[in-house]
């Protein structure tokens, strides 16, 4: 296989637009941030597809403007699949970047030709600019993802290659005589290079569709998981989780501690300051409750407002320690919000730790819930423990 340069540009060209019509028009179904990630790679392809086809159709015509104009287009292109990738991530990206590196690279390649009158500094640059960007990609996609899969890895390798390949032109052009601006290089490098990056167009579009689908997938499990309102698991996940962490603290002999929380007299909340005051309350204690636990706690809404806390690795006493600063915390961060509703928010906890005598998680689930009762009867605010039920109910009367 020899084909010529301006046959390859040719074919990256429809190949790109090829893919950013395609991504485009799918991009519409997709939350926000997946969507604006797609969005950005097609238009980072048209304009790379853009740049190859004013590449391989320049025979020569005005090069003072079109070999800025591609360079710079192929590189704004280029960085919009870094932009792509950041908004997969969620993280921010700078919405000029593309554009400032695009204009910055045309208008550099536009000073070297009117220096230098050749091209091998105009490659030097787009080179090691379009390494650069790759390797920018490559670190994004491997270093920076949470919840990495086969495609990130693929796509982070892809890029790291390409970048290589794109050094490998650099020194070429930093090895080789000044070629004249007036026909597109067509030598063993140029004709290599552009194959291996009409392979990462390919390749590269694959995986990173197979990575948007990732992130959808795992936006539909976060919804699947959680609850509405407050963003805390949904009862479904908790009691999930809940069976897994009970079968492991079984088998290896580990602590583990469960809270069902309650807030006092929240029937008189809604009705003095309303319903959607209330949820207010329900958010407002989700917040305060997730600010005291461990990354490995999870906290579920399980009813109306009513949550569960499982404490993985956490024995009676630290779980009763826990438990009541949850309470206590709760009190008095609440205030403010209870005055504008003109009331108190407190809560009542129950919990249990795990012993020997618990074979089913659902015995943690009656018995906290049993020392939630006593908590609610002892006068609400107040923390009560499984064992201290036991206590309480084994007094004579
Ligand atoms: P106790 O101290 O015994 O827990 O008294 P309580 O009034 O809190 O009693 P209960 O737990 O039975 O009250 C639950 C109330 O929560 C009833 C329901 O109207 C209200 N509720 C349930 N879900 C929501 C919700 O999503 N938003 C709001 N604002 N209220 C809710
Ligand atoms: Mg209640
Ligand atoms: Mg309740």
């Amino acid at each position: 296989m020899d084909f010529e340069t301006t046959f390859i540009a040719q074919v990256i060209t429809v190949i790109g637009f090829a893919v950013g019509l395609s991504i485009v028009v799918a991009s519409g179904r997709y939350p926000r941030h997946i969507r604006e990630s797609l969005r950005a790679y097609s238009y980072g392809k048209f304009l790379v597809g853009s740049a190859f086809l004013i590449a391989g159709l320049r025979a020569g015509q005005m090069p003072e403007l079109l070999i800025p104009l591609a360079n710079g287009m192929g590189l704004a292109g280029l960085t919009m699949n870094y932009t792509s990738v950041r908004h997969l991530q969620r993280r921010p990206a700078w919405p000029f970047g593309p554009a400032v590196v695009g204009v910055t690279v045309g208008l550099s390649c536009l000073l070297l030709l009117l220096a230098d009158g050749g091209i091998a500094w105009v490659r030097i640059l787009v080179s090691f600019a379009t390494s650069a960007v790759l390797l920018f990609i490559a670190f994004a996609v491997l270093v920076r993802y949470e919840g990495r899969g086969i495609p990130h890895y693929v796509t982070g390798l892809l890029c790291t290659a390409l970048a290589l390949v794109y050094l490998v032109r650099m020194a070429a052009g930093l090895a080789q005589e000044a070629p004249p601006a007036t026909y597109m290089l067509d030598d063993r490098v140029e004709r290599v290079t552009f194959l291996l990056t009409l392979l990462g167009t390919v390749v590269g579009a694959i995986n990173y569709v197979l990575m948007a689908s990732d992130e959808f997938n795992r936006e539909l499990a976060k919804l699947a998981h959680t609850d509405g309102l407050t963003g805390a698991l949904n009862r479904r996940r908790l009691f999930e989780l809940g069976e897994v962490e009970f079968r492991r603290a079984r088998r290896h002999d580990r602590d583990l501690t469960f809270l069902v929380l309650d807030i006092d007299r929240f029937k008189s909340i809604n009705d003095c300051a309303g319903h959607p005051f209330g949820d207010r309350v329900i958010q407002a204690v989700v917040d305060c409750c997730a600010g005291q636990l461990r990354r490995e706690d999870a906290l579920g809404r399980i009813g109306g407002e009513e949550f569960a806390i499982l404490l993985p690795e956490t024995g009676v006493e630290a779980g009763r320690l826990l438990a009541e600063r949850l309470r206590g915390t709760i009190e008095r961060q609440l205030v403010q919000l209870g005055a504008e509703g003109g009331v108190t928010v407190t809560c009542s906890i129950g919990g249990v730790s795990l012993t020997k005598e618990h074979s089913e998680f659902s015995d943690l689930v009656a018995q906290s819930d049993s020392a939630l009762y006593d908590a609610k009867h002892a006068g609400r605010n107040q923390v009560r423990f499984f064992s201290e039920t036991l206590q309480v109910e084994a007094l004579p009367a």
